[in-house]
């Protein structure tokens, strides 16, 4: 990371830091070495090269005589800012005409516009946080509900981090060792212990399964649980659906101003959304569906991720239901088997051959709490509640899963007792991919394509 740290560019950097478009205020933000004497050039008020760091300033940006706004400089110096360079915010009112008129008079004096990400990339050179913390930056300002957002927190202040960081620790140590051995080789000595070795692989093995296997949750704290709801027609999935999405609205209306358009067709239970996919013929009762309702929702169903098989227990015996499971099952996805119309009374224990079945009345809302427990259970939501780390982040996890494809190589490596040099190797290996989650081995293009991702003036 050193090495990258002389690539930093010495410009001084300039972009909108708030939304754009028409607001109360807007914030702009400059960073750079000369971030303090440019913004000085075009302010009149204090002479921000004397003030204290972390104060704010009233006064006027200037295009020559002429004034553009009345604004409020904050001060930041270097190294106490979020990229630890000079930072400048310049709070202004937010008409597009006085950002777009303060921008240039700040880009004339010799700042230059900031490209996607490069405030939070130059945070991460300058050593402000690692890699993983930088990515969470962009996953926190992404969050839209309370679990996504306590994921990215947990990334950002550096969770995630330390528990790869600790890993990668211990490997090192070993790696050192083992290294130290080579220097040896004629002596024919063993720094390293083979057992020892053995059974710290196996441990690291098992915490990076550990992390690999939470990246289904972390998956589906992002990006939300596409769910179909399939069956018959008539067997109440329209009222179903309707059920679990009018109790939601009716939570939500209770906030004024809320858009409706957002929520349609989405619940959101314990911060985890659930999307209900709309398969052909789900609100429409006369829809001629297949028999089993199966065939023609097939290719939807493929895109879920999990599935509410619902039917009416007095229409369906439990072969058929034996039947329309084992062809579910082919499609690889969890199941939820739900028996409707429980106010018109019926014996579920008919069906207990096929599993765990849940029973409920769409019509008359009983057992839809029940359901939802299911729901949370289906995507194993409790990882997240006893605060184990989760990986979010598709980058994290290919490094994971090579990082266990090269520890199972040190394994092979000393079931088949080759030499030192060889086991260094592949240890090696593993740490390279520990360290480039963390951002410890890096390269440009690699940080180009995280920060890329990032919004102009992040
Ligand atoms: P879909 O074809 O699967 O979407 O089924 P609908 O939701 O349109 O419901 C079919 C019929 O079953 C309608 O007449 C509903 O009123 C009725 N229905 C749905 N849920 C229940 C329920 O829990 N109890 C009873 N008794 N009738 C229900």
């Amino acid at each position: 990371m050193s090495v990258f740290r002389d690539f930093a560019a010495q410009d001084t950097i300039l972009a909108l830091a708030t939304a754009s478009g028409v607001g109360a205020i807007a914030v702009l933000r400059l960073s750079g070495k000369e971030a303090i004497s440019i913004c000085n050039q075009v302010f009149k008020g204090k002479d921000l090269t004397q003030v204290e760091s972390h104060t704010a300033h009233f006064g006027t940006i200037r295009d020559g005589e002429k004034i553009i706004d009345e604004v409020l400089v904050t001060v930041f110096i270097a190294p106490k800012s979020f990229t630890k360079e000079n930072v400048i915010e310049i709070s202004c009112h937010g008409s597009p005409y006085i950002i777009k008129e303060i921008m240039r008079v700040l880009l004339s004096n010799g700042a230059r516009l900031a490209k996607a990400g490069e405030f939070t990339k130059r945070a991460f050179l300058n050593g402000q946080f690692d890699l993983a913390q930088a990515e969470a930056v962009a996953d926190l300002i992404a969050a839209d509900s309370e679990i996504s957002h306590k994921a990215a927190l947990n990334q950002m202040r550096g969770g995630f981090s330390q528990e790869i960081k600790n890993l990668r620790q211990e490997l090192i140590h070993f790696a050192s060792l083992i290294e130290l051995e080579l220097d040896f080789s004629e002596e024919d000595v063993e720094f390293a212990n083979r057992d020892d070795l053995r059974a710290l692989i196996e441990k690291l093995k098992l915490a990076i399964n550990k992390l690999i296997s939470s990246f289904d949750l972390g998956n589906v704290i992002k990006n939300g649980v596409p769910t179909v709801i399939a069956g018959k027609p008539n067997a109440g999935k329209s009222t179903l659906l309707n059920a679990l999405l009018n109790e939601d609205r009716a939570m939500v209306s209770d906030i004024a101003g809320t858009t409706r358009d957002v929520i349609e067709d989405e619940i959101n239970i314990e911060g985890i959304s659930f999307r209900f996919i709309d398969t052909a013929g789900l609100r429409n009762t006369e829809d001629k569906l297949e028999a089993m309702g199966i065939e023609r929702t097939r290719q939807k169903m493929k895109e879920a991720s999990l599935i509410i098989y619902l039917f009416d227990a007095l229409e369906v015996d439990s072969d058929q239901l034996s039947v329309i499971s084992l062809e579910l099952k082919e499609l690889g996805i969890p199941i939820i088997y739900v028996a409707n119309k429980i106010d018109k009374g019926f014996d579920l224990t008919a069906f207990e051959s096929v599993g765990d079945i849940v029973a409920i009345s769409a019509a008359q809302k009983t057992g839809i709490e029940t359901l939802k427990t299911k729901l949370l259970e289906a995507v194993n939501a409790d990882g997240f509640k006893t605060g184990n780390t989760i990986v979010t982040n598709v980058r994290h996890y290919d490094a994971l899963l090579q990082t266990r494809n090269s520890l199972e190589a040190v394994l092979t490596g000393m079931d088949n007792q080759v030499t030192g040099d060889f086991l260094a190797m592949d240890i090696r290996q593993s740490l390279h991919y520990l360290g480039e989650i963390v951002g410890e081995i890096t390269h440009e293009d690699l940080l180009d394509n995280i920060f890329s991702k990032f919004c102009i003036g992040k």
